[in-house]
């Protein structure tokens, strides 16, 4: 039996290129592990992002996002959330997407980090 998790598509690579925050105010192009969907998730091929105010927010003080209990700064943590892309894997449980579906962010997805 082939399970939604086993649907993995050998086209997707193994490592992405990502934004993360450093400190305050800083950004740094690095090259971060693909992550894998887990129970009730999907891994989106992002197509297009935009910056949104919360992104600026987060960027220069760090509030609302916690990562870790405390601010994002220096912890790997990418900004954003306002993005369109396709579904290209599926996590255990999901069926209420399928592969190749075109998604939005009203569409929330936790990437654990
Ligand atoms: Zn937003």
């Amino acid at each position: 039996m082939i399970t939604a998790t086993m649907q993995k598509n050998p086209l997707i690579p193994e490592m992405m290129k990502a934004w993360v925050l450093g400190s305050p105010g800083e950004l740094h192009l690095v090259e971060k592990p693909l992550p894998q969907p887990g129970v009730a998730e999907v891994l989106v091929r992002i197509g297009a992002t935009a910056v949104c105010g919360t992104d600026l927010e987060i960027i220069s003080h760090g509030e609302p996002a916690l990562i870790q209990g405390g601010t994002p700064f220096n912890k790997n943590f990418t900004p954003g959330h306002e993005y369109m892309g396709t579904v290209v894997q599926l996590g255990p449980g999901v069926d209420e997407f399928e592969l190749g579906e075109r998604i939005e962010d009203a569409i929330k997805v936790v990437v654990k980090m």
